[in-house]
C-alpha cells in the first residue's frame, strides 16, 4: 500500500521521524483534505483495535458500555455556565437541515456530558440506582486553532473513550476517582508506557470539575502528553441538570459525579516511547502481527523452505499467534525492513540450514543476539519470547522515562532541566509564580500530589520566589 522504502529520519529528530514513522508503518494518512482530520491505515487501525480491546476488558469489570447521539441541543449545551465557558471557542454547530435554518442549533459533542447527563436525568430515581457507571467510545469535535497533529491534536478525535459516574456522596465519588487513576494506571503499564500522574492546578481543571487527576507521558523530545484525564465533577452537573436520588430515608437528594477519559493520544504515546531509529515497536498484546516469518530461500531447496515456513506460520496460527508468512518475491532485507518499521515484536528466519538442524532463528525486535526455536514445539518457543519482547519494551521505557525526570532547586536547574525533559522543583502553589515559570523556562506547572516513584519529594523553598512549597511537575507539553 504505501513504498516505505528509503531512510526514517532518526528519532532524536522526534518531530520529523513521527511524521514519517505514521505514513511509513501505514498508522494515519493525513492527505484528507480537511485539516485536523486523519484518516487510520487498516494497519494503524489494528494497533487501535487491540489498544481499545484492552482498555474496554479493563472497564467492563464494573462499567457498562454505551452510546450516545453525536449531537447536542443547544439549550442543553449551554446549561452549565463554567463547561461553556471552557468550550464555546472550539463547538462546531449544526445549523441546517437541507436548505433550512434549524430551530434549535445542534452541537456536535465537543465532550459528552451535556448529552448524557439529561438522560441520567432520567434514569436516576433510587439509592437503588446507584452507582451508575457507563462509558462510550466516540468521536468528537473541537475547533481546534493551534497547529493540528496527527493522534496528538485533531479537530475529529475518532477514538475518544469517555467514562461518566454517578454516586451518592462526594466521598464516593472521591474514591470512583482514585479507582479510575489506577485502571489508567494499569492500562498504561499493560502497554509498558510509564506514566506520572498529578492533580492539575485548579485553573487547568476540566470546566466544571472540583478537580482533575491528569496522567501524563514523557515524548522523546522532553514534552509533555497529557493521555487521560479523571474528573471529580461535585455536584455542579447535577444541579444543572438535575439529577437527584431518593435516599433511604425518603429524602431527595443531589447526585456526584465524575468523568474521565482517554483518546487515541495513547496511541500517540504508544508509538512515541517504544519507537526508535528503525520504526515502530509494539507490546505484543496490540500488534497486529506478532510474529513474521521469512523464509530464506537459497539455492535448489527453495521448494521445501517454502513448504516448512508454510508449516511453521500454520503452526503458530493454530496456536492463535497472530502470525504473517512474508513469501513476496523480495530480498530478505527488504522484508526485515518492512516488518521492523511495522514494530512486529519476533521475527522467525527460515533458511536450509535451520532446516536442517529442526529449528527456526528468532530476532527480537527490542534487540539482543539472535535465538533458534524448535520447529517440534514453535509456538512455545514464540509465546516466551513475546513474554520477553514485553519485559524488554517495558524496562527500555522505564529506563527512558528515568533520564528524563529531574529535580531542579533554582529557575536556571528548571530551565536547563526542561530541555530534554521534565523537572521536580519546590513550588508555592501561587499562579504568579507558575505565571514566572513559564515566562522565564516555557515549561508550565503540570501538577501537584506528583505519584510517581521517579518523583522525590521537594519541599523546600518555591523555586520562583522562594516561599515554602510542596512538590510539583514542570514541563513543556504538546
Ligand atoms: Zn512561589
Amino acid at each position: 500500500m504505501v513504498d516505505d522504502t528509503g531512510a526514517l529520519p532518526a528519532r532524536t529528530d522526534f518531530s520529523e521521524w513521527y511524521n514519517e514513522v505514521l505514513w511509513r508503518a501505514e498508522i494515519m494518512d493525513v492527505r484528507y483534505p480537511v485539516k485536523g482530520l486523519y484518516v487510520w491505515y487498516p494497519f494503524g487501525f489494528g494497533i487501535r483495535k487491540r489498544t481499545y480491546a484492552l482498555l474496554r476488558e479493563l472497564l467492563d469489570r464494573d462499567h457498562e458500555e454505551t452510546l450516545f447521539p453525536l449531537l447536542i441541543p443547544e439549550q442543553e449545551f449551554m446549561k452549565e455556565a463554567e463547561h461553556i465557558k471552557g468550550f464555546e471557542d472550539e463547538v462546531y454547530w449544526v445549523t441546517h437541515g437541507g436548505l433550512s435554518p434549524l430551530d434549535v442549533k445542534l452541537a456536535l459533542r465537543p465532550t459528552s456530558e451535556t448529552a448524557i447527563y439529561p438522560m441520567y436525568s432520567l434514569w436516576i430515581r433510587s439509592h437503588a440506582d446507584l452507582p451508575l457507571k457507563l462509558y462510550q467510545v466516540v468521536n468528537t469535535f473541537r475547533y481546534e486553532t493551534k497547529h493540528t497533529r496527527p493522534l496528538i491534536r485533531l479537530r475529529e478525535i475518532t477514538s475518544f473513550k469517555e467514562a461518566h459516574t454517578v454516586h451518592a456522596t462526594w466521598e464516593e465519588a472521591a474514591a470512583q476517582v482514585e479507582d479510575a487513576v489506577d485502571r489508567y494506571r494499569e492500562f498504561y503499564d499493560r502497554l509498558g508506557i510509564p506514566v506520572l500522574v498529578s492533580r492539575r492546578p485548579d485553573w487547568d481543571k476540566f470546566p466544571g470539575a472540583d478537580y482533575t487527576i491528569a496522567v501524563d507521558c514523557v515524548m522523546p523530545d522532553g514534552r509533555t502528553l497529557q493521555i487521560g484525564t479523571v474528573h471529580h465533577l461535585g455536584d455542579h452537573f447535577s444541579k444543572t441538570f438535575s439529577i437527584t436520588y431518593e435516599d433511604r430515608d425518603g429524602e431527595q437528594r443531589l447526585a456526584h459525579q465524575t468523568c474521565y477519559g482517554i483518546s487515541e493520544r495513547c496511541i500517540a504515546a504508544l508509538i512515541s516511547v517504544h519507537g526508535d531509529d528503525r520504526g515502530l515497536v509494539l507490546p505484543p498484546e496490540v500488534a497486529p502481527v506478532q510474529a513474521v516469518v521469512v523464509p530464506i530461500i537459497v539455492g535448489k531447496r527453495g521448494d521445501e523452505v517454502l513448504a516448512a515456513a508454510r508449516r511453521l506460520a500454520d503452526d503458530l496460527a493454530s496456536a492463535g499467534i497472530r502470525v504473517k508468512l512474508d513469501d513476496r518475491d523480495l530480498r530478505p532485507g527488504a522484508k526485515f525492513y518492512h516488518w521492523e518499521m511495522r514494530g512486529v515484536p519476533v521475527r522467525l528466519e527460515l533458511g536450509p540450514r535451520d532446516l536442517d538442524g529442526g529449528v527456526a532463528t528468532a530476532v527480537l525486535r527490542t534487540g539482543g543476539p539472535k535465538t533458534t526455536v524448535p520447529l517440534a514445539s514453535a509456538a512455545d518457543g514464540v509465546r516466551d519470547l513475546l513474554v520477553s519482547a514485553m519485559q524488554a519494551l517495558a524496562e527500555n521505557a522505564a529506563d527512558q522515562l528515568a533520564g528524563q525526570v529531574r529535580t531542579a532547586g533554582s529557575m536556571p536547574e528548571l530551565a536547563a532541566a526542561l530541555d530534554g525533559g521534565v523537572a521536580v522543583v519546590s513550588w508555592c502553589g501561587e499562579h504568579a509564580c507558575a505565571d514566572r515559570i513559564e515566562e522565564e523556562t516555557g515549561g508550565a506547572v503540570l501538577g501537584v500530589e506528583v505519584r510517581s516513584d521517579l518523583v522525590v519529594p521537594c519541599e523546600g523553598a518555591c523555586v520562583a520566589c522562594g516561599r515554602a512549597g510542596t512538590t510539583a511537575l514542570i514541563g513543556r507539553s504538546y
